[in-house]
């Protein structure tokens, strides 16, 4: 799943190749994928591109003032075509392309556009038509950027003061901190040596500078080595900078010991035990519960 490192490269990707362009059409192939209907997304068509931003993981393409937000979810992913004019329209249903920009041709007679794909069949990948992008009711419940200023080790600690969930459920949840989802929160845990499991209310000052660190250094370091990269290799780059994240079985890199995994809400999570729990391994709850 694209989080906010690569977010943030799409959209500079984007802002690059497509500001300045006028497009031509959105195609929505996935239909299920378009949830607004008013402006309609024909609206879009003649309009210039003017800006690219990120709301956490939230792409949105702004044009003239009408907006295109885009959320990739679970499986999506964003293709950029130089030249789409002998593209085939697509039928619906058919394959993972959800949607389809088209640009007007420039003067070498090159049509440029980008595609949106979603693999799998659970079917997420979001796309607006509005004039407010806080009308989008994810991007209105977004909690601060991690790479915005404002958040400091202040705003940290009044988030997660008086807090009982665990950490890692508190870092995932996009409503408190736009943008970490399942993979970072893990290597930001390992970056903070800090259990995944622990209350985010019980940390103390120190730790919650820790994380703080962990936080902000984890997502620019991801940022800045997915910089300048094509869309198309952005995926393998996220992959080869984790640490822990989908590593059980590997050596952790820090310390050697043998990376772990543990079934966490609706997937699993992965932590080094020397470096983040006193090397105990964690209790798989789920498994101990149908062993009783
Ligand atoms: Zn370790």
């Amino acid at each position: 799943m694209p989080e906010l490192p690569e977010v943030e490269s799409l959209t500079a990707f984007l802002r690059e190749r497509a500001v300045g362009r006028t497009v031509l059409a959105v195609d929505v192939v996935a239909i299920q994928a378009l949830k607004t209907f008013d402006p309609p997304v024909s609206a879009l068509g003649g309009l210039t591109v003017t800006g690219v931003a990120r709301h956490g993981k939230f792409l949105d393409l702004d044009c003239d003032g009408l907006h295109l937000v885009i959320h990739l979810a679970r499986a999506g992913w964003l293709r950029w075509r130089d030249d789409l004019s002998g593209a085939k329209p697509v039928r619906p249903g058919k394959g993972p392309l959800a949607v389809r920009v088209r640009f007007a041709p420039d003067d070498a007679g090159a049509a440029p556009g980008f595609e949106l794909t979603e693999a799998g069949t659970q079917k997420r990948l979001a796309v607006y038509v509005t004039k407010d992008p806080d009308s989008v009711p994810g991007v209105a419940a977004l909690g601060p950027d991690p790479l915005d200023d404002a958040f400091t080790v202040d705003a940290l600690k009044r988030i997660v003061g008086g807090n009982r969930t665990q950490i890692k459920g508190l870092l995932r949840d996009q409503k408190v901190i736009a943008g970490i989802g399942n993979a970072y929160s893990d290597e930001v845990l390992h970056a903070a040596r800090m259990s995944p499991f622990k209350i985010a209310a019980t940390l103390t000052d120190a730790q919650i500078a820790d994380l703080h660190e962990a936080i902000v250094t984890t997502l620019r370091e991801a940022v800045e080595r997915a910089h300048g990269l094509a869309a198309k290799d952005l995926k393998a780059e996220k992959k080869s900078g984790l640490r822990v994240h989908n590593r059980a079985g590997q050596p952790c890199d820090v310390c050697g010991d043998t990376i772990r995994e543990v079934s966490f809400a609706d997937s699993s999570l992965q932590y080094c035990p020397t470096c983040q729990t006193g090397g105990k391994p964690l209790a798989d709850r789920r498994l101990s519960r149908l062993l009783k």
